[in-house]
């Protein structure tokens, strides 16, 4: 039987993601939509402001919006919600559900908690053993399942292999960033078009802080960071979809070029071994050409799921330039929460 599946926030632009992901999911079911007050009631083609290009499925679009609030839960039978709330509500929302069922969480609140894993199921899957622990502390049937900011979801996918055959001594990073990763109502167009932006609020932090949680390890309950260092600069960009990210990344080993080429094409994580429903396969597309990854034409690569990274240069000796790409929405969000709860299901935590 199928796991009976809920969106929380799900007339935002994360929610809408969700949606098509659950689109005949083998093993999820979508059973209820919540989002705030100003929905609730109303159908859901009534309540959401659609913004993709297919359009929303017939079996959603009558579906009647209900508000958040943990007894949906139990009147729809839950196994799993997925969150795309805002995080200023986070905290206490989803604390409620997770006391009985699995919460898969999009929002920054909960990430770096002690015992709450910020998993990326390519990188970290190990994370996981974490939730005993964590339904111990805090008494708890269900749990939280956080995963990461949109930039550091596709910058951690190359930093993986890269650590593991050469080390990381510290990452550098400048991002252009798609306005869908600033929610529907997020840029007014007056300041964005004919403009960068150089300033997202709160997104340095996390670019500096995340990559360290994901890339480091669990050792007997307790996260141990990885230790490198992290100096973003962020930047809003006309683009509707697809953060673009410009890394400088300084190894602990000498590399040859070709050689981490291939480890990057090679790279296989515990989702392309296990064939989780929406792994992308390969994980990380190596593109060739001088003028590549480009938002337009590479963010839906592997369903969106994919890592592009292109213009992968050696300056010097242990210091490497590439450009990586991923669509925000997708593998920086909701993407990364459903291959998240594949990963809990195939692992029978669910
Ligand atoms: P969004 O387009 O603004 O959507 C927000 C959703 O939350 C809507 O469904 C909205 O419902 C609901 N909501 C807002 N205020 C609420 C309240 N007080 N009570 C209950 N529900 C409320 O935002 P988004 O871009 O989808 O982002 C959602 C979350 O995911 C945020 O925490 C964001 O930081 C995170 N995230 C976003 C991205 C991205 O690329 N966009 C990537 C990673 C993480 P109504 O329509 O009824 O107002």
């Amino acid at each position: 039987m199928k796991q009976k599946v809920g969106i929380m926030g799900a007339t935002g632009m994360v929610g809408q993601r969700f949606i098509m992901a659950l689109q005949n999911h083998p093993w999820f079911e979508l059973s209820v939509l919540m989002a705030s007050s100003n929905s609730a009631g109303k159908k859901y083609r009534d309540a959401a402001k659609w913004y993709l290009k297919d359009e929303i499925p017939p079996g959603v679009s009558d579906m009647v919006v209900e508000e958040i609030n943990k007894k949906v839960a139990e009147k729809y039978g839950l196994d799993i919600v997925f969150s795309a709330i805002p995080a200023e509500i986070a905290r206490d929302v989803e604390a409620s559900f997770a006391e009985n069922i699995a919460v898969f969480s999009n929002t920054s609140t909960y990430r770096m908690d002690k015992d709450i894993p910020l998993l990326v199921p390519e990188v970290n899957p190990e994370h996981l053993g974490i939730i005993e622990l964590q339904k111990k502390n805090r008494g708890w049937n269900g749990f939280i399942v956080t995963n990461p900011n949109c930039s550091t979801a596709g910058l951690v996918v190359p930093l993986k292999p890269i650590m593991d055959n050469y080390g990381i001594k510290s990452i550098n990073v400048a991002t252009m960033q798609a306005l869908s990763g600033a929610g529907y109502d997020g840029v007014p167009s007056m300041a964005i078009l004919d403009n960068i932006i150089p300033f997202i609020k709160n997104e340095e932090d996390k670019m500096e802080s995340e990559p360290q949680k994901i890339l480091g390890k669990l050792e007997h309950g307790v996260f141990k960071n990885a230790e490198f260092e992290a100096f973003a600069s962020c930047n809003r960009v006309a683009v509707l979809d697809g953060h673009t990210e410009a890394a400088f990344v300084s190894t602990e080993k000498d590399f040859d070029i070709e050689d981490l080429k291939k480890k990057l094409r090679d790279f296989q994580g515990e989702p392309q071994k296990l064939g989780l429903p929406t792994a992308p396969k390969p994980a990380i597309i190596v593109l060739d050409k001088d003028d590549r990854p480009q938002p337009r034409l590479d963010r839906d690569l592997g369903g969106g799921m994919a890592v592009s990274v292109g213009r992968i240069r050696k300056k010097k000796e242990k210091s490497l330039k590439f450009v990586c790409l991923s669509h925000n929405t997708i593998r920086g969000a909701a993407g990364a929460s459903v291959l998240n709860a594949e990963l809990a299901y195939k692992k029978k935590l669910l």
